[in-house]
């Protein structure tokens, strides 16, 4: 009886594939997904974001897969089969990483085959022939490079492909390098670099071992082999390549443990780098070399900026109301130290431009670039005080530069027309542009400029001044982007470089 044949076939191919599902309403219906892990694994590039274009080969992405979303069989042994009826089979492919055209040429292969071995069972032959076909991914990824269509295709075959090594990892045993145990995969941990694995037990007391006594140029990964390269005949070298912050919290050192050590480490960094400055922009940041002038202290007189608070004429500069920048006060000890004051540095040593975000400031008193006639605050970087170091934020906020000579100018009663305490110049304090000193209000009715009616403006809490969309807001909104960050540091800290 055809029946007959037909369960005997299928009971054959469960034994086989046991994770194979009968369907509920048709006992001669199965599904099957195959798996697709290549022998050799995938190299995929794919575009950058979503609105990248296909062909902007500057702005893609690349990864290395080992396993690929599944093959998806759906197959029937129709009324007939073997005898006069081939398997009906219809494949899919959820993610689409297989083309259509494949996909059909995969479904015709069933028939092809039961014509082949003239009308017989053919259902192993067929899965088999699929699993052969997935050992090479059905010869879909192109060598050297599978190059993806969409951003989203290669951030889900990413997304598969992490899960599935994470789930092989973890059903499977390992041996433990230091307890020389064999530990369950979710027990264990893999290095994200060099891929050695070790139990979390053990890792946990090494690291915090290490991260308490301030070692951290231990927290290593344990294998002695590791990072170890040949440089002559008889010499080697240990590549060090300390643990990432984010790696220890996932192998289940506490919160504490891991922010002591980002602490540590940053610690380290910053005294191993004296010649390093850094943006003092808040959100910013960025590392700029220089070696050849290393900040020292300068012990100058500091001069002030303001603004007219003046709609009408200019006053003279002396009458101006002088608003002093709110930074600290000189230690009177250095007032006296120097007469007249005069820089004991060249001037443009003291000039340096973040690559980053452009910010002009100065080296020394990590101030924004103050012009070369300003001296600096009797501080070096190296001794600033948190407090410090917030009204110089609060400087680089607060003001603007003076486009002439770069003084940092800040307004008192709202004004936008600004006149340089030091040059003189006019200029408005939204955009830092050159007004016409004979008119410098006309600035503030040019239609064609963001400018227009904004004479006014408050610093902040003015509902005018908050839709104004000129640097100034721009400065103010990095700022609380910044913050953000900051808190969020906080929270899981920071990713330190190794
Ligand atoms: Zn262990
Ligand atoms: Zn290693
Ligand atoms: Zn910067
Ligand atoms: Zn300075
Ligand atoms: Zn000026
Ligand atoms: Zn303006």
């Amino acid at each position: 009886m055809a029946d007959d044949e037909r369960a005997e076939e299928l009971e054959t191919i469960v034994a086989i594939y046991p994770e194979l599902q009968i369907d509920e309403k048709d006992q001669f219906r199965f599904f099957l997904d195959i798996a697709v892990s290549p022998i050799n694994p995938a190299t995929i590039s794919y575009p950058g974001s979503s609105g990248t274009d296909l062909d902007d080969e500057n702005d893609r992405a690349s990864a290395i897969l080992h396993h690929l979303p599944p093959i998806k069989v759906d197959m029937t042994l129709p009324e007939g089969y073997p005898e006069s009826n081939p398997p009906t089979v219809k494949l899919s492919d959820p993610s689409a990483w297989i083309p259509a055209s494949k996909l059909k040429e995969l479904e015709e292969l069933a028939t092809a085959l039961w014509e082949d071995y003239g009308h017989s069972m053919i259902i192993f032959t067929y899965l088999d022939s699929l699993q052969q076909g997935a050992e090479t991914a059905f010869d879909v990824p192109t060598t050297p490079t599978w190059a993806l269509p969409t951003h989203d295709l290669g951030i889900t075959l990413i997304a598969f492909n992490a899960s599935s090594a994470q789930r092989i990892f973890d059903g499977e045993t390992h041996d433990c390098g230091i307890c020389l145990e064999p530990k369950p995969g979710r027990l264990s941990h893999r290095f994200n670099g060099c891929g050695h694995v070790f139990c979390r037990a053990c890792l946990k007391d090494f690291y915090g071992d290490a991260i308490t006594k301030g070692e951290v140029a231990n927290v290593l990964c344990p294998d002695s082999t590791c990072g170890l390269r040949k440089i002559g005949p008889k010499r080697t070298r240990r590549t060090k390549r300390t643990i990432d912050p984010a790696e220890l919290l996932a192998i289940g050192l506490d919160r504490e443990a891991v922010q002591r050590y980002v602490d540590l480490k940053r610690k380290r960094k910053l005294e191993a780098d004296k010649n390093m400055v850094y943006c003092p922009r808040e959100w910013c940041q960025a590392p700029i070399k220089s070696a050849k002038y290393p900040p020292q202290p300068i012990l100058e007189d500091i001069s002030y900026a303001s603004d007219t608070g003046d709609e009408g004429e200019a006053e003279p500069l002396a009458e101006a109301p002088v608003q002093p920048a709110p930074v600290p006060a000189e230690p009177a000890t250095t007032t006296t130290a120097k007469e007249p004051p005069k820089p004991n540095k060249a001037p443009d040593d003291r000039l340096a431009i973040c690559s980053k975000c452009q910010l002009a400031f100065c080296r020394v008193c990590k101030a924004s670039w103050h012009g070369e006639y300003l001296y600096c605050l009797p501080r070096s970087a190296a001794e600033l005080s948190a407090e410090d170091k917030a009204s110089y934020d609060f400087v680089l906020l607060h003001t603007s530069p003076c486009p002439t000579c770069s003084v940092p100018a800040q307004k008192t009663y709202g004004c936008n027309h600004m006149i340089c305490p030091q040059c003189e110049t006019h200029f408005c304090y939204l955009c830092s542009m050159w007004l016409d000193p004979g008119d410098p209000y006309k600035h503030f009715s040019r239609e064609d400029l963001p400018c227009q009616g904004h004479l006014w403006d408050a610093e902040d809490g003015n509902e005018e001044g908050a839709q104004f969309n000129g640097p100034r807001a721009f400065e103010a909104m990095a700022m609380a982007i910044a913050e953000a960050e900051a808190e969020l540091d906080a929270q899981v800290g920071p990713g330190v470089e190794s």
